[in-house]
């Protein structure tokens, strides 16, 4: 068993061309010690070479992203899809927008830019996007679509750099519509890298697209006008702000030492230049006394040298530096299968320009897909002193150390003394109990899971008609210390104390302590409003879930890297985990339900047996992917997660349906949280439906209703 703790925690910020690459060598080879964590706004990364072929519709979306969830679980980091907004290096702590606080011991910052629009008065009414940060440009796109797509549109890209040409060809391209485009910039293609074939080259491509060119400097975006500094209004349905770069305002605001444009300086090593545990590269730093120009080519440069430099640094070894070029390659999408190829003053414009880009973007972007790869052999090493450190003897009940509890305890309550047990008051005499534990998904980040692991113990409260009151918890804690150990009980615990607030539930006791699989156990109490069962079911009752199923065989496909879903896949099913039933039991027991129960583990098939079996009842479903969280049917078919064959065992005698039913598996998928499944009366289910939109946005799913008893306990109709 193997039960070396984790030591440091290095802390990864922004998905960019950089920090990905760090990622994919921990797929590759283990630090003995170390955790990680990754954290950045999108589930997905964008690779900024791709992206004008993915205006023009030469590349998928899926094409051009990275899945940063899946890439976090190949590398056995875990995975935050938040934004970090402050900074302090004296407590090594980042501040997220909406998850606890993270420490670092090594932190690694690689957060691309945004456009620079300090001199520019952007009136409130007037429509524009910021091309950068370009993971924004592509999230943007649908709504520059609806404007783009409905009227002829004066389109303005200011910014008169080589990425303002290239996005204005994309875009010429998309749209089938007339379109009028400028290019209005303070200087015209004055990147010093590009020769004048280059610049000839651009410009006479831009005149065939029917692109126009304007000096000037912009100072206001109104809803119809653009006004420059000389006072002259241009006309302008939309506008596109490629400007220069510029940081985020809580890099700015940090104090690591910053060059005159507000760029993290950083020396050959990539390491700040005043703080020696922070890495800087991509956009948001500049090399000190070598600046360049920003470029998606200088930030996978610099990848190439940070993954190595942080393993180093790790391991105790000499950094290694970063030799910056002067001049580089560069392939610009124009026509379609046409780039244009510029390199010190060499200039093609051709077929094979674009082959090239191609093959030289795909390289980069394949290295980061793991298609239907599950098996990564890794080599491991160790963090620096890791000898030293002692592994866990288990005498002492593998506690987690007294002072990471009384700091998070001081903090969320007034229990210092850590009294072990709680006085709770209830109105009647009779609690509901119950007990639940769940794993700590890999990769899942210990907020999110500790959500889900609330809702998932609710359930069983709600669906015997209660309402929680009180709870107690056990953690299983990573074996690990300081900031990792800090890490994971503070994201437990606050993420069951966010839904466990939403009902009022006291935290009663607690314990914690450090194991080899990471997980909570939960006990909650509740207390009975109004008694809701199994039995009572009738024949002609309708039979409803709450939410659609299928995160088990989902979550193995997912984890089993399957190709066959995406990150907005894995988004959904994390939605769907952390939704809870809530109003759906509330919408039931308005519509005079008394029959219910929460579909879990066992599988749909299971808890209606149950339901079918104690009121003496049969049950007719009829199946339709309204009832899938994933449509594609082919996923139902491949893939199954572990406890569906022991489901599948224990139902199917139960069950009439045809043997090649595509919807048949989901009968015995094992859900965590999963719906509520509810009877309601025919003559109720106005009532129920409309409460149930109004509460939470969607329709409850209609699979079946209840009929007198036949030989089997559900009939699934062909
Ligand atoms: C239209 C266009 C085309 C371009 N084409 C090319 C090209 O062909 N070749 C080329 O070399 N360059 C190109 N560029 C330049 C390129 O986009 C950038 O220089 C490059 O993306 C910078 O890479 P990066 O690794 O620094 O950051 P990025 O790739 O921008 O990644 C930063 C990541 O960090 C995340 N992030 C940001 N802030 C936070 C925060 N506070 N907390 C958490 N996460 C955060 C972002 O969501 C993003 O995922 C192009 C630019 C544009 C606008």
């Amino acid at each position: 068993m193997n039960q070396s703790p984790f030591i440091k925690q290095l802390v990864l910020v922004g998905g960019g061309h950089a920090n990905v690459q760090v990622l994919k060598k921990l797929c590759m080879n283990g630090i003995k010690g170390l955790h990680t964590i990754l954290i950045s706004e999108h589930f997905e990364a964008t690779y900024s070479g791709m992206t004008p072929g993915y205006i023009h519709e030469d590349f998928s979306k899926n094409e051009i992203s990275i899945d940063l969830q899946r890439l976090c679980f190949n590398a056995g980091a875990t995975f935050i899809k938040d934004k970090v907004i402050n900074l302090d290096t004296h407590y090594q702590e980042l501040k997220l927008q909406n998850f606890p606080n993270i420490v670092y011991d090594l932190l690694s910052i690689n957060t691309g830019s945004i456009s620079n629009t300090k001199k520019i008065n952007i009136e409130g009414s007037s429509k524009y996007f910021f091309v950068k940060p370009i993971s924004l440009l592509v999230k943007n796109l649908k709504y520059i679509d609806q404007i783009i797509r409905n009227k002829n549109n004066k389109i303005v890209i200011i910014g008169g750099g080589v990425a303002s040409y290239e996005l204005a060809f994309s875009l010429k391209r998309r749209y089938q519509t007339p379109l009028e485009i400028t290019i209005l910039g303070k200087k015209i293609l004055e990147e010093k890298n590009l020769n004048k074939k280059t610049k000839n080259n651009l410009k006479k491509i831009a005149k065939n697209f029917g692109i126009k060119e304007y000096l000037g400097e912009v100072i206001k975006i109104s809803e119809k006008y653009i006004t420059l500094n000389n006072g002259e209004k241009i006309n302008c349905d939309l506008s596109l702000v490629s400007t220069g770069a510029s940081n985020e305002k809580w890099l700015l605001d940090s104090n690591l030492l910053k060059d005159e444009k507000g760029f993290i300086k950083v020396d050959t090593n990539l390491l700040s230049i005043n703080e020696k545990n922070i890495f800087v590269t991509g956009d948001a730093c500049s090399i000190e006394n070598k600046p360049r120009p920003k470029s998606g080519v200088m930030a996978v440069r610099q990848g190439e040298v940070l993954k190595e430099n942080i393993f180093f640094k790790l391991t105790g070894k000499n950094l290694i530096k970063f030799k910056p070029q002067k001049n580089w390659l560069y392939l610009i999408g124009t026509y379609k299968n046409y780039a244009l190829l510029n390199y010190f003053f060499l200039s093609f414009h051709s077929q094979w320009c674009w082959e090239l880009k191609k093959q030289i973007d795909k390289n980069f972007i394949n290295k980061f897909k793991f298609i239907n790869n599950t098996q990564m052999s890794k080599r491991n090493f160790e963090l620096e002193n890791f000898k030293n450190t002692k592994m866990h003897c288990q005498g002492c009940g593998s506690k987690v150390s007294k002072n990471t509890l009384i700091n998070y305890i001081k903090k969320t309550s007034d229990n210092i003394y850590l009294r072990d047990s709680s006085i709770i008051t209830n109105k009647s005499l009779k609690i509901l109990q119950t007990i639940d534990h769940i794993k700590l998904f890999s990769s899942l980040n210990p907020f999110d899971f500790g959500k889900i692991s609330y809702l998932h113990s609710q359930n069983d409260i709600l669906a015997a008609g209660g309402e929680v009151k009180s709870l107690s918890v056990s953690l299983n804690i990573p074996f690990s210390e300081n900031s990792v150990e800090k890490f994971y009980l503070e994201y437990f615990m606050e993420g069951i104390k966010f839904e466990a607030d939403k009902d009022k539930c006291i935290i009663s006791s607690g314990h914690s302590f450090q194991s080899i699989e990471p997980g909570i156990t939960l006990t909650l109490n509740g207390e009975i409003e109004s008694g809701v069962s199994k039995n009572s079911a009738k024949a002609g009752d309708l039979i409803y879930l709450s939410k659609p199923l299928g995160t088990g065989y989902l979550l193995a496909a997912y984890f089993n890297n399957s190709d066959m879903l995406s990150s907005n896949d894995f988004e959904k099913i994390i939605n769907n985990l952390k939704k809870g039933n809530f109003f759906a039991v509330n919408a039931a027991k308005i519509s005079g339900s008394r029959t219910m129960t929460d579909i879990s583990g066992f599988g749909l098939s299971s808890h209606l047996i149950d339901i079918c079996l104690s009121s003496n009842l049969s049950s007719e479903l009829i199946l339709s992917s309204e009832i899938l969280l994933n449509s594609n049917i082919d996923l139902l078919r491949i893939f199954q997660s572990t406890g569906f064959k022991n489901n599948y065992k224990s139902s199917r005698e139960y069950i009439k349906i045809s043997e090649n039913h595509p919807f048949k598996n989901i009968l015995f998928d094992p859900q965590t949280n999963g719906p509520m499944l509810i009877a309601i009366e025919k003559q109720n289910q106005k009532i129920f439906e409309n409460y149930f939109l109004n509460k939470s946005d969607v329709k409850p799913i209609l699979i079946g209703r209840f009929i007198d008893k036949l030989e089997k306990a559900i009939s699934v109709i062909e």
